[in-house]
């Protein structure tokens, strides 16, 4: 049977975090995910937004590995070669709204939130030029950024890979239990995996992994947000996350950027079950409307993705700890936002855990992650060289995203590599610009098919089950 020192159950921001962590950290670790890629729920489909931490109520692990995941995000981003834009975020509010602002700003006072100042009209006036008219005030947070979520989780499970950690995809667990030596056995059904410590990062499944191991229970809410993409050519619309002021329910429907220059709107917040990421009709109404506390009037006929994603509830905090009665188990449940801005603090705070327990690291020569090829950032001069060394970067395979062959094929051979059309996309955004795939997602069939080496038919979007051709018509894909 493999055996670990750690086995972490999840591969989504919090676990990919700690993957890297600990494998950095000379840990035998392994990272066991259900799906045919790692970040395939929650951490894929958020608004991507490094908040400052002035939300959360002061004194709860929300405030506390908020601000200080937020801290680390720059240097972790350049450690891994990913985008961090650092634009700050605004919360916008009319005149008689002032009072909420301060309380806002008292509470990010009181979360040790550095960089918190109310603006008034002219001076949000020259940070945003699409404010809703009556907005007179907004609350700037300097610290907050956005990034990339999947791009990070990839990054961090590449550099996990690379410095020594094993990552099992299609690997769901089904089965907890302790052997006499202390030990636990984690099995699929088909195959065993054991360690002595286990880490449970499974998201919306954290509950059922807690009751597999015999760990603390816990009911869970879910609660899903809707969203509405528009296309590049409204970049500049807003220039940082803009806020309404946050409610009982929530920070609100946001007008917001994404690293690749697209315009974000949304999330709604509606209760729903496990799993459900279906848009509707009453959530995009909710959308158009709602936005307009904050904003004037978006140009939604550029609209190319409609998509949700679903927060995961279990009480009014996040519930991180060592569990009480089940002896090296360790759970994140219940890790909704700003989830993904705490989750490099939330690694730290296990390792430190682990350690306490008698995890034993060492120190081991780190090495660092190669970011892949991003050919529209070469000067055509430096494209010229690469494509005379090496033509598949002169093949361009995606073209609202200018992505090339070559791109992609470091992608295929990557310390992690991907092995369907969304776990592509995950690291270089093929199938993700204005045309949504139209063109270049037949192309992405023929080059896993010959990469490796299957019929056209099994390539999969996401997984098994999830099979795009159906048949060979034309002796295949030209
Ligand atoms: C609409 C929305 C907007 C948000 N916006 C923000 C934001 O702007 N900023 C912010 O900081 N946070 C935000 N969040 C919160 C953030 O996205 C989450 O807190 C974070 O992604 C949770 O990550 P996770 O690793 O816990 O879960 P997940 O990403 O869901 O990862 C869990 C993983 O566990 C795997 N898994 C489950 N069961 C098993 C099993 N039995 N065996 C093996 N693997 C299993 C799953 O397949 C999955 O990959 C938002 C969330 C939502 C839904």
């Amino acid at each position: 049977m493999k055996t670990f020192d750690v086995l972490i159950v999840g591969g989504g921001i919090i676990g990919t975090n700690l993957f890297s962590l600990l494998a950095r950290n000379g840990v035998k670790v392994a990272l066991l995910e259900k799906e045919d890629d790692i970040c395939g729920l929650v951490s894929r489909a958020n608004s991507g937004v490094i908040h400052a931490g002035y939300d959360p109520r002061p004194n709860t692990l929300m405030a506390k590995f908020n601000v200080e995941g937020t801290k680390m995000y720059p240097q972790m981003c350049k450690r891994l070669g990913v985008d961090f834009v650092s634009c700050g975020s605004l919360v916008v509010a009319k005149k008689e709204d002032k009072k909420k602002l301060e309380e806002l700003l008292n509470r990010g006072k009181q979360n040790k939130v550095p960089d918190l100042e109310i603006l008034g009209k002219k001076d949000l006036q020259k940070l945003e030029k699409n404010l809703a008219d009556n907005i007179e005030f907004g609350l700037f947070a300097k610290t907050a950024g956005i990034v990339s979520p999947y791009e990070i989780c990839v990054a961090l499970a590449e550099e996990g890979v690379l410095n020594g950690g094993k990552v099992f995809l299609n690997f769901e667990v089904k089965l907890i239990e302790k052997q006499e030596n202390g030990k636990f056995v984690l099995s699929n059904g088909k195959e065993e995996i054991a360690a002595k410590f286990v880490v449970n990062c499974a998201g919306q499944h954290a509950a059922k992994i807690n009751d597999l191991a015999g760990a603390k229970h816990f009911k869970m809410n879910f609660v899903k947000g809707e969203y509405i993409l528009l296309d590049k050519a409204e970049k500049g619309f807003v220039n940082r996350p803009v806020f309404p002021l946050p409610t009982e329910k929530g920070k609100g429907i946001l007008a917001n950027i994404t690293t690749h220059g697209n315009i974000l709107l949304g999330p709604t917040a509606f209760p729903c079950k496990l799993g459900d990421t279906s848009v509707t009709l009453e959530g995009i109404n909710k959308i158009k409307q709602d936005v307009l506390a904050s904003v004037k009037q978006p140009n939604f006929r550029k609209t190319i993705k409609l998509f949700a994603g679903v927060r995961v509830k279990s009480g009014s905090d996040f519930n991180i700890s060592r569990d009480e009665k089940q002896k090296n188990f360790y759970y994140a449940v219940g890790v909704c936002s700003p989830g993904l801005s705490a989750a490099p603090a939330i690694a730290q705070h296990f390792l430190h855990l682990l350690k306490e327990d008698g995890l034993k690291t060492k120190k081991i020569i780190v090495k660092k992650r190669k970011p892949y090829t991003n050919t529209e950032k070469l000067s055509e001069k430096e494209l010229d060289k690469l494509i005379k060394k090496n033509p598949n970067y002169g093949k361009v395979v995606c073209r609202c995203e200018n992505i090339s062959q070559g791109e992609i094929l470091e992608a295929l051979n990557s310390p992690l590599p991907a092995k369907n059309i969304d776990a592509i996309k995950r690291r270089l955004r093929p199938t993700m610009g204005r045309c949504q795939g139209s063109f270049c997602r037949p192309k992405l069939v023929k080059i896993l098919s010959d990469f490796y080496k299957t019929k056209e038919e099994d390539v999969t979007l996401n997984g098994k089950g999830s099979e795009i051709v159906v048949g060979n018509i034309k002796g295949g894909i030209q």
